[in-house]
């Protein structure tokens, strides 16, 4: 049965499916296929590995180039130990302020857009409108290349990507990348006394996270280049928030982990910066393996994710900025799965509703103001389509 629903009727529904990342998305695409379905738009999904999760990506409009890609995640992150005042899963309108998990990251953005590609589907557009539904975007962005490489291949190719995370509508044309890696030092235990014939996976582990502090010091006192300037540092950093090992003062450290991560600027690359960083392990491991050759260091790779580069005369920025008013140029400190549309080829911005403050909170919420200009947003896009 066909119904029309607002978005906010769209983002109630779209709250009520606790898609957490480490959980299901499957009634949330089952429910966005059947709904676009009955307004006559037919989509695709994309099974994960494991066969749990979905993306989910359609298009309505001509069979042409030229199109915009209207792109938002469905999940949403847990709530798990935070004190929330209403059930996250339900709706709850108070004082102005739409409360639910994912209300503002991102389902707010994704209400607007399935309303978008219902109301497209009235109208008489000369260009097409694309919708890229992803998962797992909450830990790592990675899931969604498979998203972007079956658009590419399938569907005809949009000129313009709005990634709809929560920007106060703004237009954001730039983001750091990021880099993860869980280190594990394996060393060799002997009496500290005799430490020249032990490995200290402690200290060996310290070297590298000075290697770390160098780069820092490195970076920051290099000219940023044009790309970098816009950013808070506008250089690369290099932090390790978590580290654990050894197991007696008097003993050399058998084993020593921790978590470092990169956030670099947009001109470069995870894949430099992975070779660095593996060649100092390689090169530190020589040193223990001399002393016991059982010696040396894991490397993990936890994340990695492009940054977004501000283009120059970028079709998806001049769009974004015809559709918000907004003149401004701002970057963010925060990733998303732009970049990855971006580095395949897609001119791409961030711009959504609700404000990023809000994300990930217990009480996220995303205010009735904001849903107003997300909608008028669509509609301006709808004409543009249209012209
Ligand atoms: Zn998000």
């Amino acid at each position: 049965m066909k119904q029309d629903l607002n978005p906010r009727e769209l983002l109630a529904t779209l709250v009520s499916f606790p898609t957490v990342s480490r959980d299901t998305n499957l009634p949330l695409v089952e429910w966005v296929e059947g709904y676009l379905q009955s307004h006559g738009i037919g989509s695709r999904r994309l099974m994960s590995p494991c066969g749990t999760k979905a993306h989910l990506y359609a298009q309505v409009g001509p069979e042409i180039d030229g199109g915009v890609i209207l792109s938002g995640h469905t999940d949403v992150v847990p709530v798990d130990g935070q004190a929330w005042s209403t059930d996250p899963w339900t709706l709850t309108e108070r004082d102005g302020k739409l409360y639910g998990r994912g209300a503002c990251d991102m389902k707010g953005f994704d209400a607007l857009a399935l309303y978008a590609m219902t109301r497209a589907a009235t109208r008489d557009l000369k260009r097409p409108l694309q919708l890229a539904f992803s998962y797992d975007e909450e830990v790592g962005c990675a899931a969604v290349i498979d998203l972007v490489e079956a658009m590419r291949g399938e569907l005809p190719k949009a000129r313009e990507v709005l990634v709809g995370e929560p920007t106060m509508m703004k237009v954001v044309s730039g983001h750091k990348g990021g880099l993860g890696y869980q280190v594990r030092v394996r060393g060799f235990e002997v009496h500290s006394s005799l430490l020249p014939y032990g490995v200290s996976a402690i200290m060996q582990a310290a070297k590298l996270i000075d290697w770390a502090n160098q780069k820092n010091a490195e970076n920051a006192v290099r000219t940023p280049s044009d790309l970098a300037a816009p950013f808070v540092p506008p250089f690369t950093t290099l932090h390790v928030g978590m580290i654990e090992g050894g197991t007696a003062h008097n003993i050399t450290a058998k084993d020593c982990s921790f978590f470092i991560e990169f956030r670099f600027v947009p001109g470069e690359s995870p894949d430099d910066w992975a070779k660095a960083f593996e060649a100092k392990a390689a090169e530190l491991t020589v040193e223990m393996q001399k002393i016991q050759p059982d010696t040396g260091i894991d490397l993990v790779r936890g994340f990695a994710l492009p940054a977004l580069a501000p283009e120059i005369d970028g079709a998806a920025e001049a769009l974004a900025r015809r559709l918000t008013g907004d003149n401004g140029s701002h970057v963010v400190s925060y990733g998303t799965e732009g970049s990855q549309f971006q580095t395949r080829g897609y001119s791409t911005v961030i711009c959504g509703p609700g404000d990023i403050a809000q994300a990930h909170q217990p009480d996220e919420f995303l205010s009735l103001e904001q849903l107003a200009a997300g909608e008028a947003f669509v509609e301006k896009l709808l004409d543009q389509l249209c012209a």
